[in-house]
């Protein structure tokens, strides 16, 4: 019998690892992995810190070469070789060698597609010129690496404010030029709701990034063949050495589109829950196919590395033997460091709730990140979705220094698990002061949702509600003299029982502390002697002013 014959196109996150699982679970098939660029399976993820420098070698990013796929996995990789065709009908794709101009056809009896994705780029003349940049390929680094090497420069501009282009920022930063962030939505990190990727701005702004929101390029000035300045949409213009465009991705979905492929409008790949498409002896994984969210349970585009390389393995494995687990659904779980701060999410955000018309409610924490008595100890700010119906957890996005993956993928894994909110105060978390808190962050969280789930406390985040509310701020002298929350009626908690005449007890209360704890307290003190209608602001002042500021853009 003839050995059953998996081609790969693609040969970097989802594309090798569907190799090497098909490999692993069938030793006798034969595995030709396509790669149109010089190297597979490479480390993207790792570039921006090449470029930086903060990686020192380029071969620390080849995680795995073409040699030691053919040695280990009997794997035959055939690198600068482009899928230019897929015949469905005769089982076979049309593959030119790009180094000899020659064309072949190859047999295949199934094909995984991991093409990836292209940079978008807008349509503007200038974009040719050589010191214009997009991110996607070792070549590109290099690119950016030698021009940084080679050319006296200083401005650095980089459009699009996402992972990308912020990762970019911080190494750029690092390595002496002035770097300037343009973005066109009103903030950055649009994964983020407002007033978490304000906070990052902050920090991005503290560090020397000029960030220019609500614009984007309205032209280019080009002199010898390098752009000189850029004009922004608001007609400013900025002097630029180096301009790198970091706009996001659209899936590389060509060949299957030609080939008669199911896509979405976006141009994505529609596959099953075993990554097969439309044609079920074709898979297609990573940036160019859709995955199920796992909160919204719709189809979508997950960019990341994370689920490229799961549904690589799964659909190499199904191709290998016909079956295998389904993908599971995915949350989107990100996190990007920016200087000394780190930003995680995962699930979904505010907007996104809203969007979709969930009830949901939401509490914010800062709390840090471990025992305060302990030196060293860093304020992470908080914040969790749920269903207020079902209580199940929507999201969470987290910002801090220290210990902000750790809270994020325990409630990456909470949610993946269909943990309701509440459940967050159960989990029995590794503790020691040097490590986090008896009561750490997570389960601060799950405290404070207990408690609204069980009517002992209403939380709000409206900002703008407040002019009706009658506004009482509980933190000390000091804290408020520093930081006023404006309108606010000043009572230490401490006076607080005394001071009760001084209040309307029934008009909506809304009370404040510093991120939470004292506010809770004067909320029961309230509420137990006769106040009807008492809220306390969640994440207190920190997340007030955050958001305050925030809705000033
Ligand atoms: P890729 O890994 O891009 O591989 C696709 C390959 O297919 C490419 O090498 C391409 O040349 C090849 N190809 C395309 N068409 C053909 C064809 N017709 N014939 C032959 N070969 C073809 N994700 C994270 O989760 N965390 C991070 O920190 C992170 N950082 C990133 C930083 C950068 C700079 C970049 C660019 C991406 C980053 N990502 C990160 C995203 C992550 O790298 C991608 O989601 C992941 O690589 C997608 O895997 P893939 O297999 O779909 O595509």
């Amino acid at each position: 019998m003839n050995p059953l014959k998996i081609v790969i196109v693609g040969g970097v996150a989802g594309g090798a690892s569907a190799a090497t699982r098909a490999r692993r679970t069938n030793e006798f098939a034969d595995i030709t992995l396509i790669e149109k660029d010089p190297d597979v399976s490479f480390a993207n993820c790792g570039m921006p810190y090449f470029i930086g420098n903060e990686i020192k070698e380029r071969a620390h990013l080849l995680v795995a070469t073409p040699e030691l796929l053919m040695n280990r996995y009997r794997i035959d990789v055939k690198v600068c070789h482009q899928v230019t065709k897929i015949d469905r009908q005769n089982k076979q794709v049309e593959v030119c060698d790009l180094n000899h101009q020659r064309t072949f056809l190859m047999p295949y009896d199934r094909l995984i597609l991991s093409p990836g994705a292209e940079p978008v780029t807008p349509a503007l003349s200038g974009l040719d010129s050589q010191n214009v940049f997009t991110l996607r390929t070792l070549q590109d680094a290099d690119k950016i690496k030698h021009r940084l090497l080679t050319c006296k420069l200083k401005h650095v501009a980089i459009v699009g404010a996402g992972f990308i282009g912020l990762e970019m920022a911080e190494q750029l930063v690092h390595l002496g030029f002035f770097v300037r962030v343009i973005e066109l939505a009103p903030q950055i990190l649009s994964p983020f709701d407002k007033e978490m990727a304000f906070y990052v701005q902050k920090k991005l702004q503290e560090k020397g990034v000029e960030v220019h929101l609500k614009t984007s390029l309205k032209s280019l000035q080009v002199k010898d063949q390098s752009v000189v300045s850029l004009v922004l949409q608001d007609n400013q213009e900025i002097p630029v050495d180096l301009l790198i465009l970091g706009l996001g991705v659209k899936p590389q979905s060509q060949l299957a589109r030609e080939c008669g492929l199911e896509l979405n409008t976006q141009g994505a790949i529609v596959t099953n829950a075993h990554n097969q498409t439309s044609d079920p002896s074709i898979y297609a994984v990573g940036d160019a196919a859709l995955v199920q969210h796992a909160v919204t349970l719709q189809p979508m585009l997950v960019p990341l590395a994370g689920p490229a390389n799961r549904a690589g393995r799964l659909a190499g494995e199904h191709a290998a033997m016909g079956h295998s687990k389904p993908n599971a659904p995915v949350l989107g779980t990100s996190i990007v460091r920016i200087f000394d701060m780190v930003a995680a999410l995962t699930g979904i955000n505010e907007k996104t709730a809203k969007k979709l018309g969930i009830n949901y409610q939401v509490a914010c924490v800062q709390a840090n990140h471990h025992a305060s008595y302990f030196p060293g100890a860093q304020p992470i700010l908080i914040k969790v979705l749920w269903d207020t119906l079902t209580h199940r957890i929507l999201g969470a996005q987290a910002i801090g220094a220290e210990g902000v993956d750790k809270r994020i993928d325990v409630i990456a894994t909470a949610i993946q698990l269909g943990a309701t909110v509440d459940q967050l105060a159960m989990l029995d978390l590794c503790y020691a002061p040097p490590f986090g808190s008896a009561k750490d962050p997570v389960h601060m969280l799950g405290f404070i949702a207990s408690n609204v789930i069980a009517g002992l406390l209403q939380l709000t985040t409206d900002v703008d509600a407040l002019v009706h509310q009658q506004v009482v701020d509980v933190r000390s002298t000091k804290e408020v003299e520093q930081r006023p929350v404006p309108l606010a009626i000043h009572i230490p908690l401490e006076l607080l029982r005394e001071r009760l005449a001084t209040l309307n007890s029934s008009v909506e209360t809304v009370i404040f502390c510093h991120s939470g704890m004292r506010a809770y307290l004067a909320s029961q003190i309230l509420r137990q002697r006769g106040f009807t209608f008492v809220k306390i602001f969640s994440g207190g002042e920190v997340f007030y002013n955050l958001r305050q500021q925030a809705a000033q853009i």
